[in-house]
């Protein structure tokens, strides 16, 4: 613990932290060595871990970077955190994120932008910035993100770290504020694939506070580690084909797909007619569900409330408009405008039916194949204030990470090299729904 205190001192400049909880980190830590010298410890001793700025514990500010939620503070724990903290892991402290996990750089924080270590100059990724920079600079053993479209995996690629996002219902989201609720998931951030193993075999499983959690048993995924002698892996060709991949990041993918050839694994291009739709139906669907998730946030019951409104409609319109930033502002809108009366049909509707087929046709793909890879992003770690002028050029850059999340199933984020300027590069492995325990092992091989 006081390594990682020294650590987040010494670094405070990348901005991962938002709090750190050091008293309470300690006392933890004096629990844990009771409990091993009497042989009582849990999994996670020792663990110290930070979390995202969107997971629900005790007593603890809990703001999604936000400035509506100012001086909240949660009434309870989440289920994740609760099974984290039951199997001795050490919470750390908050950390820096997306403002309500929208984004894909961490510039949209109401606390300001993260640095990513390799060079402050340039974003971490997002949305859960903070907590992959974390890992990165070694200012904890390993952060809890969350996932709706790449949020965990993308800046786990950007930072050089694992990023795992579970399949859908694989982990309660009791305790996670909410943004699109029908994608949203919680996931490790960590050093080493057996950390990620570790992290989603305490985390997940059956939860009576949320209802859409999956009933199946949890395997135990960290002893479940071994590689098969031969896999039958398949990459949609056009990933690798696109116009806006850096030529490095196709390379990289182009090298393991050698290698794995090379020890006998059957590595196949398959075709995938539906990428270009994979943006617009994500953005219309995570948009309808955020405007409607965003809703309770009206300046009477949490955080933040307008100190010169003169009456209830102008308290909403003014708690709403000084609370929210930019972003937030225009999924609600952009989200609103789907649901409308007159838009429903022609825009919400049919996104749905579209992620349908794109669910479908990503689950038969994943029959046929144990394994799907591709890249994790079309570029690697871009500097700060280059994109944000063009929020629909950094909505296209979730190209990579939102079929996982449009079809519910597991993928996790893996270094593999590093671009010309020595940033990393990250690949992702999709698996089918609930075969994590596979795609651990086979992650495992990768790195
Ligand atoms: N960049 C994506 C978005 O802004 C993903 C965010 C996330 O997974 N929370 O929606």
């Amino acid at each position: 613990v006081e390594y990682y205190l020294d650590n987040i001192a010494g670094k405070a400049h990348l901005n991962a932290f938002l709090e750190v909880w050091a008293d309470e980190a300690r006392a933890q830590a004096d629990a844990v060595d009771a409990k091993l010298a009497s042989g009582t410890a849990g999994k996670l001793a020792g663990m110290v871990i930070g979390l995202k700025d969107v997971l629900a514990y005790q007593g603890h500010t809990l703001q999604s970077s936000s400035h509506i939620l100012d001086g909240f503070k949660s009434l309870f724990t989440g289920t994740a955190v609760q099974r984290l903290l039951d199997e001795d892991a050490i919470l750390i402290g908050r950390q820096n994120c997306d403002e309500f996990a929208m984004g894909a750089s961490n510039e949209t924080s109401y606390f300001g932008p993260v640095r990513n270590e390799l060079d402050p100059e340039r974003v971490p990724g997002g949305s859960s910035g903070g907590s992959a920079v974390a890992v990165q600079a070694d200012l904890c053993l390993a952060s809890i993100g969350s996932d709706t479209g790449g949020s965990v995996r993308q800046p786990a690629a950007f930072c050089g770290v694992v990023g795992l996002k579970p399949t859908y219902s694989r982990i309660s989201r009791y305790g996670l504020i909410a943004y699109a609720s029908s994608f949203d998931q919680v996931g490790p951030i960590t050093r080493s694939v057996e950390d990620a193993a570790l992290l989603l075999e305490v985390m997940a499983g059956p939860d009576e506070f949320d209802s859409t959690v999956s009933q199946q048993p949890v395997p135990a995924y960290s002893q479940l580690l071994e590689p098969q002698a031969h896999y039958r892996i398949g990459y949609i060709r056009d990933t690798l084909e696109r116009p806006g991949l850096a030529p490095d990041i196709k390379q990289a993918t182009e090298t393991v797909i050698e290698q794995l050839r090379g020890q006998g694994h059957v590595v196949e291009a398959v075709d995938f007619p539906y990428l270009d739709y994979m943006v617009p139906t994500y953005y219309i669907l995570t948009t309808a569900e955020a405007s409607s998730n965003l809703g309770r946030y009206d300046g009477v019951k949490y955080g933040y409330r307008a100190p010169d409104a003169t009456d209830l409609a102008s308290l909403y319109k003014k708690s709403r408009s000084q609370g929210f930033g930019k972003e937030v502002q225009r999924r609600i809108l952009l989200g609103t405008f789907v649901l409308s009366a007159n838009y429903y049909d022609a825009y919400y509707t049919k996104a749905q039916r579209v992620r349908r087929l794109i669910k479908e046709q990503t689950d038969e793909l994943l029959r046929q194949y144990d394994f799907l890879i591709l890249p994790t992003s079309p570029t690697t770690a871009f500097r700060i204030g280059e994109n944000t002028k063009d929020p629909l050029a950094m909505y296209l850059a979730d190209i990579f990470t939102v079929q996982a999340s449009l079809a519910g199933v597991p993928a996790i984020s893996l270094p593999i090299g590093n671009d010309q300027g020595g940033l990393p590069i990250g690949m992702q492995v999709m698996s089918g729904a609930f075969r994590e325990a596979e795609m651990l092992a086979f992650a495992k091989h990768l790195t």
